[in-house]
């Protein structure tokens, strides 16, 4: 193996930036509709595969909504965060900050508490099992109202100790931060953690209003920011670190080809950057995947890895001491391995 592929695989590292029912892979996809009655628009998996075509945000977000539709029990809940956790361990990712949306659940009946407490019995039991830490996320639909969030941000107050932030996803443009200051703003008070989709399909002002209105402490995507000199500064001055999803980029046609990835120039420039899968099982690869491919792409060099790496521990929301930590475990290990 390259010394830059045998870097990525061995370093330990974290995603910030994963949704839940992204990882939903198509075998337990329909196990789960067989199980439970749920009649899919797809015959089978080829079928489905051929639907994973997108041009656009939206085409993808028809197909996750769908997707989503076959899970129903807390156990569902449960397998689909433990598969995500066993493609951790063997990717050696040792922590995560995971969103789910609660909302593309709730509004088909299913009841939120089936929903986190599925998620969380798996987060600790695998967390144990596989010695990965994580927080977990709780996302706003954008394109659903505000008053909505609010009633999904009630119904978590009685599990606010296993939801550490909040977020902002689904279809972008349209649906402006700003729409959702009031309730970001009360989860803010609650003591949770703010984060928001900004600047992936929408423009720069979308990213300027989750920094000033909605006052995220981080960006997921933000790629738009490169069209303004004055974000660019800002990003670099307040060091508020960007969650870039390479190949959910390419898949997306965010960017045309990964050569035109921007992540180069953002870490050039001195932002946060990290590498996430976003949606892994519909967007062709997890974390591992994502690095490689922008690397071989952009041909990045191994301190480049390393410092997006590092990055992935330094916009954690996990302690200073425990941040501390991780980037000891990375310098040892390029130590140990040097000159090998
Ligand atoms: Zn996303």
């Amino acid at each position: 193996m390259p010394n830059i592929k045998k870097l990525i695989k061995e370093l330990p590292k974290a995603e910030l930036h994963i949704h839940l029912e992204g990882s939903l892979e198509p075998e337990l996809m329909f196990e789960l509709a067989n199980k439970n009655n749920i009649q899919l628009p797809f015959l089978n998996i080829d079928e489905l595969l051929k639907a994973y075509d997108f041009n656009k945000l939206q085409d993808f977000l028809n197909v996750y909504y769908t997707g989503m539709s076959v899970l129903i029990e807390e156990e569902d809940f449960f397998d689909l965060t433990m598969m995500y956790l066993q493609k951790c361990n063997e990717q050696n990712v040792k922590h995560v900050e995971i969103f789910f949306d609660p909302q593309g659940h709730t509004k088909r009946g299913v009841k939120f508490s089936k929903v986190i407490t599925g998620i969380n019995r798996a987060l600790k039991e695998g967390g144990i099992q596989f010695g990965i830490s994580y927080k977990t996320i709780m996302c706003f639909l954008r394109h659903l109202s505000e008053s909505d969030a609010f009633d999904t941000l009630n119904e978590a107050k009685d599990y606010l100790h296993m939801i550490d932030g909040v977020g902002l996803d689904s279809s972008e443009v349209g649906n402006p931060p700003s729409k959702f200051q009031k309730v970001f703003s009360e989860a803010k008070q609650m003591g949770l953690k703010l984060v928001a989709h900004a600047g992936e399909e929408g423009p720069p002002s979308y990213v300027e209003e989750a920094l000033s209105i909605l006052k995220v402490d981080r960006l997921d995507h933000g790629n738009r920011s490169m069209e303004s000199e004055q974000l660019i500064n800002r990003l670099r001055s307040e060091q508020i670190a960007l969650t870039i999803c390479p190949l959910s980029n390419l898949k997306l046609c965010v960017v045309d080809d990964l050569a035109s990835h921007p992540i180069k120039k953002m870490l050039k420039q001195g932002l946060l950057v990290t590498v996430n899968s976003d949606d892994p099982s519909y967007f062709g690869g997890y974390l591992i995947e994502n690095f490689n491919a922008i690397q071989e792409s952009l041909n990045l060099s191994e301190d480049e890895i390393v410092t997006l790496i590092k990055n992935s521990f330094i916009g954690s929301f996990l302690t200073t001491k425990e941040k501390n930590k991780c980037i000891k475990e990375i310098d040892t290990y390029l130590d140990e391995t040097q000159g090998q």
